[in-house]
C-alpha cells in the first residue's frame, strides 16, 4: 500500500488573487507531490508501508516524520481553503470563537499575531481542546497537533515560505491578511463537530 497524493479540491486557479495558480504549481504539484515521493521511497519494504499516514506520523521520526507530517498538514490546508466561502464562522463555532477571544474580529487579529511571529518556517492551527475550549497553536517545520491525540485541528494557515512568496515576496502579513478571503469556514465548523 502507498501513500497517495490527494486531489486538489477545486481546480488551480480557483484561489486567485489570494493565491495564484502558479503558487498551487509549485506548493501543491512540486512540494506536496515530492513529500508523498519522498514518503514511498522512505517506507517501501518496511513496517510503515502497512500504516495509515496518521499511524506512521504518530509511529515515526526524522525524514519520515517530516514527509508523513507534511504530506497531512499539506492536505489539511488545501482543505482550509475554499474559493467558496461564508467569510466567518457560523453556528457553535461561531459561539465558540465568540467564548474564547471575544469577537470573530478579536480572533483573526491573534491568529494572524500568531502566524505572523510563527518564526522560520511552520503553521499556524486553529485547534479544539478535549474540554472543547479553542486555542491558537504554532508549529514550526513539518510539526502537526495531530501527534497529541486530545487536540482536534480545525483549520490550518500554512506560513513556510514556499507558501506565500511568488504571490507576496516576503510579506507574510499581506498573505495572512488575504488568507481570510478564502478561509473555509465550512471545513472547520465539520472538524469542530467530529
Ligand atoms: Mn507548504
Amino acid at each position: 500500500m502507498s501513500i497517495e497524493l490527494p486531489a486538489l479540491p477545486y481546480a488551480r486557479n480557483a484561489l486567485e488573487p489570494t493565491i495564484s495558480e502558479e503558487t498551487i504549481d509549485y506548493h501543491y504539484g512540486k512540494h506536496h507531490n515530492s513529500y508523498v515521493a519522498n514518503l514511498n521511497k522512505m517506507i517501501e519494504g518496511t513496517d510503515d508501508a502497512d500504516k495509515s499516514l496518521e499511524e506512521i506520523i504518530r509511529s515515526s521520526k526524522g525524514g519520515v516524520f517530516n514527509n508523513a507530517a507534511q504530506i497531512w498538514n499539506h492536505t489539511f490546508y488545501w482543505n482550509s481553503l475554499s474559493p467558496n466561502t461564508d467569510g466567518a464562522p457560523t453556528g457553535k463555532l461561531a459561539d465558540a470563537i465568540n467564548a474564547e477571544f471575544g469577537s470573530f474580529e478579536q480572533f483573526k487579529e491573534k491568529f494572524s499575531a500568531s502566524a505572523a511571529s510563527n518564526f522560520g518556517s511552520g503553521w499556524t492551527w486553529l485547534v479544539k481542546n478535549a474540554d472543547g475550549s479553542l486555542a491558537i497553536v504554532n508549529t514550526s517545520n513539518a510539526d502537526t497537533p495531530i501527534t497529541d491525540t486530545s487536540v482536534t485541528p480545525l483549520l490550518t494557515v500554512d506560513v513556510w515560505e514556499h507558501a506565500y512568496y511568488v504571490d507576496y515576496r516576503n510579506a507574510r502579513p499581506e498573505y495572512l491578511k488575504n488568507f481570510w478571503n478564502i478561509a473555509n469556514w465550512e471545513f472547520a465548523a465539520v472538524n469542530f463537530a467530529g
